[in-house]
């Protein structure tokens, strides 16, 4: 097991303490209103087992990139969400380490729920600063770590808190390690991931490592251009690392020699701009025009995509990106047909997170996938076999 050395929520004496818990409420706000809250949903289950066992419970989280303290960024537009999921009151203090969160949590009873305001409104926090790791840890008794998206970052809140208090793992940190690790380590195979968003570099070291997993990877999105390219084909205004040119081949040289089948697009949706409105058509990859960019697979590819899939029916899909830019309704079909091919397909299936995570619920298809995972950096860390620092900070047994 990924942490079985590691304390758990449950290895703490909770009853009466008060317990400082690092929540990840970075949902995604569109225009004032929340558009998918899965992140608050999923901390539930430790919040509630917290509240049964009397606890005083501390909750924090950061929200967005504050540079300064701002309205836009105030966990003020989150906490009523919290409160309805959670079915209890909780009080919002002004701040995260200041006289407000002080006084907040001087005068908390058992049972009873504080959220701190965002972290990031204080830069000591990204820079995990040993000062403000030790006073927000001085506001509690004990630490559990919740936050699965945030896990891969070494914080004040989530790493250099663990210096100054008995710390533990959450409920939602556990289900994401375990079906993440079961999927990566030991997965029901077939193995098939597909990897699509905006570019190469990004998932350089995550596809490196898969290629020692899988038996087949599909690639899309943004990043299959520069393999296009790499493979001799003109990529129009496509978005491109020139520099990985050489990368993709090594990647497409390597898939061979470990007999993992590699599949990339064969035709794409191209387009006049980077708008839903943009001109388009669908062309073969060896007909990209100059003034065009690739905005999506084509069909010909999706069905190709989605046959894979159906052939994998008992095995694993791990999904990291989407194949278009699927923001936009216009360029969003080759993304939505995965989908769906995935949500009929019998076999366990793993979103990591993010744009595809998004689009999977916009179709209303959650419901039939076994895991959406709260965090896609932390998902790719561990799909590229790497620790997550978060996890590393918390307790011995
Ligand atoms: P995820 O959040 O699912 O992990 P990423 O953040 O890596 O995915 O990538 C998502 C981004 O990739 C989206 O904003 C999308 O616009 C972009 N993208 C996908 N396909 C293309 C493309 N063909 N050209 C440019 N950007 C793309
Ligand atoms: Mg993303």
């Amino acid at each position: 097991m990924y942490y079985a050395n590691k304390k758990t929520v449950e290895d703490l004496d909770v009853a009466g303490k008060r317990v400082l818990v690092r929540c990840d409420f970075n949902v995604p706000i569109v225009e004032g209103q929340i558009t998918d809250d899965l992140r608050i949903r999923e901390s539930l289950k430790t919040i509630k087992y917290l509240i049964q066992k009397n606890a005083k419970i501390i909750m924090c989280s950061h929200f967005g990139r504050p540079t300064k303290v701002a309205p836009e960024f105030s966990l003020a537009l989150v906490v009523k969400r919290v409160e309805k999921i959670i079915g209890c009151p909780v009080k919002l203090a002004k701040d995260s380490i200041g006289a407000d969160a002080k006084a907040l949590v001087e005068n908390i009873k058992e049972g009873e729920l504080v959220l701190l305001e965002n972290l990031r409104f204080q830069k000591e926090e990204t820079e995990n600063s040993p000062e403000f790791a030790k006073k927000l840890a001085s506001l509690a008794d004990f630490f559990v770590n919740d936050a699965f998206g945030a896990a891969h970052r070494a914080h004040a809140s989530t790493v250099g808190v663990c210096k100054f208090l008995p710390s533990a793992i959450g409920y939602l940190m556990q289900k994401e390690l375990d079906t993440i690790s079961q999927a990566i380590n030991s997965p029901k195979r077939p193995l098939v991931s597909i990897l699509g968003g905006a570019k190469v570099s990004d998932k350089i070291g995550v596809i490196h490592s898969l290629l020692n997993k899988v038996n087949t990877v599909i690639l899309g999105g943004g990043m299959a251009y520069t393999f296009a390219k790499a493979n001799g084909f003109e990529i129009g205004t496509s978005i491109c690392e020139e520099d990985k040119l050489d990368l993709a081949h090594d990647i497409m040289k390597q898939a061979q020699e470990k007999n993992v089948k590699l599949l990339l697009p064969t035709d794409y949706v191209v387009a006049t701009g980077f708008r839903n409105d943009a001109e388009f058509k669908t062309v073969p990859v060896s007909q990209i025009p100059p003034d065009y960019m690739g905005m999506d697979i084509g069909p010909q590819t999706a069905n190709t995509f989605s046959k894979a899939i159906r052939e994998s029916a008992g095995g694993t899909v791990i999904w990291n990106g989407p194949l278009g830019v699927c923001e936009f309704p216009n360029f969003a079909k080759g993304t939505k047909q995965l989908a769906q091919t995935i949500s009929e397909t019998d076999m366990i299936s793993i979103i990591g997170g993010g744009d595809a995570a998004a689009a999977v619920t916009q179709m209303n298809l959650s419901e039939k996938i076994t895991h959406i995972s709260t965090g896609g950096g932390s998902c790719l860390h561990l799909l590229e076999g790497m620790e997550l620092p978060a996890v590393a900070a918390i307790s011995i047994k």
